[in-house]
């Protein structure tokens, strides 16, 4: 369904004349003496020169895009590259939210950046909580009627797999809520962990929904969190609305490069091994978890982690702090109370983890 963004963003975004750079508006060859820089590097290194850091990179690099909409399976007008995933909430929460008045729309247990891109942008927050005692299933039923019946709802944030419950968002279920979203919001699907699942990316579905927005990243299963790199996919009426927003430039020189070689050919080999030790490994912890007593539940999970919940998560998450290894505790956030979530790390990583568990377990 094709649908009007600009009748759903924010006015003065729209109407906005957006900021032209030196490296927008020309060439990045030739004598550059249109953007303030330095004619050389003071550094002595082959790697300032190779990198030309003494100069602004390019606000979107044509080669990282053209791979990255390769790798999607999507036309390059639809990838904005962002500093990590994060960034892309943001964004997206500032062009689509009103301070004051427009609302994002989130089913927690989720991640935790939604909550705080709304906060700082000054948008409403609605919650649909998931169903804690229905292994944490999304209330799909209760989530439409929110759409139908709030007002300004502008975004809708749906997580497959989702953090920390592991969970994935259905085709069905997701084309509901696009049907409900038709007209006023934007769905935005996080992918974060979408690689460690069987269930096809939804990428392939932005060209036919407008108003569907997904988000990607290089820090999970491309092992390449410290890069910073983020992936939005969506109509190329979204993404120019975006870059109204998104800093001049917003990708280091350096951040462009490792964020190539962390896609190259043959990192592409060792993310799939990764993959599959990732998930061996879960399949390994969970068979592990389920022989402990003291566990009351193990969420079962799409993604590289495990949410369990235990009598005593605090105890839990320093005797393991004792012996160096962390994990993190959500026993403090609205139905997780007992919960911990932890890593699918290593093999020798799990190994240590498991016999922390195991001592955890037979403690006087
Ligand atoms: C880790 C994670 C991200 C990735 O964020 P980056 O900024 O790309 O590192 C995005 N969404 C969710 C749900 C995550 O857990």
């Amino acid at each position: 369904m094709k649908m009007d963004i600009n009748s759903i963003a924010r006015p003065e975004i729209v109407a906005m004349k957006p900021y032209v750079s030196a490296r927008n508006s020309a060439a990045a060859d030739g004598i550059l003496l249109n953007a303030n820089e330095a004619p050389t590097t003071h550094v002595n290194d082959p790697e300032w020169q190779r990198l030309s850091l003494n100069r602004y990179p390019p606000p979107q690099p044509a080669l990282l895009r053209s791979r990255l909409a390769e790798m999607y399976a999507v036309d390059e007008s639809m990838v904005l590259i962002t500093r990590g995933s994060d960034e892309g909430i943001d964004l997206l929460t500032r062009v689509f939210c009103r301070p004051g008045q427009d609302a994002m729309v989130e089913c927690s247990p989720c991640f935790g950046m939604y909550r705080i891109a709304a906060t700082i942008q000054g948008a409403r927050l609605i919650d649909v909580p998931r169903q804690a005692g229905n292994g944490f299933q999304i209330d799909f039923e209760k989530l439409e009627r929110v759409i139908n019946e709030q007002d300004g709802v502008r975004l809708v944030f749906l997580t497959s797999p989702n953090n920390p419950t592991g969970d994935l968002v259905g085709r069905a279920q997701l084309e509901g809520v696009l049907k409900a979203c038709e007209g006023r919001a934007l769905v935005v699907l996080d992918e974060a962990y979408i690689e460690f699942c069987n269930a096809d990316s939804a990428c392939e579905l932005v060209e036919q929904w407008t108003h569907l927005v997904v988000l990607r990243t290089l820090s999970k299963a491309w092992a390449a969190a410290g890069v910073r790199c983020g992936i939005v996919i969506a109509d190329p009426a979204v993404i120019g609305l975006l870059q109204r927003v998104i800093a001049p430039y917003p990708l280091a020189a350096m951040a462009i490069d490792a964020a190539l070689q962390a896609i190259s050919g043959d990192a592409i080999s060792r993310k799939n091994q990764l993959v599959d030790s990732i998930r061996t490994g879960r399949a390994d912890l969970l068979r592990f978890l389920s022989g402990c007593d003291w566990i009351r539940v193990v969420t079962q999970s799409e993604a590289n982690f495990v949410l369990l919940r235990v009598a005593d998560a605090d105890g839990l998450v320093d005797w393991c702090a004792e012996r160096g290894i962390r994990i993190r505790n959500f026993t403090s956030q609205a139905q997780l109370e007992g919960c911990v979530r932890l890593t699918i790390g290593s093999a020798d990583e799990m190994t240590a983890l498991k016999s922390a568990l195991q001592d955890y377990g037979e403690r006087a």
